[in-house]
């Protein structure tokens, strides 16, 4: 059985994994990561801490029931988010949970969801401030990108980052399951980053750094004139593998 401590190791080795410069992902107070605790409560970064470093305290563990019913509000001004957001901690001794908390507490709820990872990482970016940015959630371009990020990608068109943000995910995302008749892994948000959504933290790194590596892939064919897409029967040839399965659930996706 997963302990709270192993949530709380497990969420802030997927944070350091994520803000190593290498990567590219995010930098400064970039991104965040959210992993559930119970069906009442989830862990998650708090406003401005940064992922590299991130520790104990830069984590608030929040309460769903305080967080979900916002996603139905209308006319909240930013002063009543920011008192939500602290009303919604179970420890009063924890910082303010990042305002992005509204679209981890949301896609928490998702079919064999655990954790959520939130990043801005370069390459997926260039495409997602291009012309080009649906075409990217749409296609697949190589078989490990189906296997980590799905058959598609959930397209979100630029939103004003907190609750209006969290109401467009979930209305695309919602959207998205019924058109595909599949949950997602990877959504893309346009002008702004990218989130995974995983059985564990393992599988969310594994769909960041795929996601990452088919945007790298993408940018250097479009300079190519490409990227050739695989079609449609080659993706799903490829989705409906007994062998890929597999290596899904080795991956803990
Ligand atoms: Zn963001």
């Amino acid at each position: 059985m997963t302990t709270r401590a192993d949530s709380i190791s497990s969420l802030l080795q997927l944070a350091h994994t994520l803000g190593k410069d290498d990567l590219r992902m995010s930098i400064l107070g970039e991104g965040n990561v959210s992993i559930r605790v119970s069906d009442e409560t989830f862990l998650v970064k708090t406003s401005g801490a940064n992922l590299g470093s991130l520790s104990e305290t830069g984590i608030a563990e929040c309460r769903f029931d305080k967080l979900l019913p916002m996603i139905d509000s209308k006319g909240m001004d930013d002063a009543q988010i920011d008192q939500a957001l602290f009303d919604a901690r179970v420890s009063l001794d924890a910082k303010k949970p990042s305002v992005e908390s509204l679209f981890h507490a949301w896609l928490l709820g998702l079919p064999g969801v655990q954790c959520v990872g939130h990043v801005h990482a370069i390459a997926v970016n260039q495409i997602l401030c291009s012309p080009r940015a649906k075409e990217f959630a749409r296609n697949r371009i190589f078989p490990d990108e189906i296997v980590c990020c799905g058959c598609e990608s959930v397209f979100v068109p630029y939103t004003d980052p907190g609750l209006a943000l969290a109401q467009v995910i979930r209305q695309k995302t919602l959207k998205f399951v019924a058109r595909t008749k599949r949950d997602p892994r990877i959504i893309l948000l346009e002008n702004h980053g990218v989130i995974a959504v995983g059985s564990s933290p393992d599988g969310v790194l594994a769909s960041l750094l795929m996601v990452e590596k088919s945007a790298q892939i993408f940018v250097g064919s479009a300079a190519l004139g490409g990227p050739n897409f695989l079609t449609a029967k080659q993706v799903q040839r490829i989705a409906g593998r007994p062998d890929e399965h597999y290596r899904q659930s080795v991956l803990k996706l």
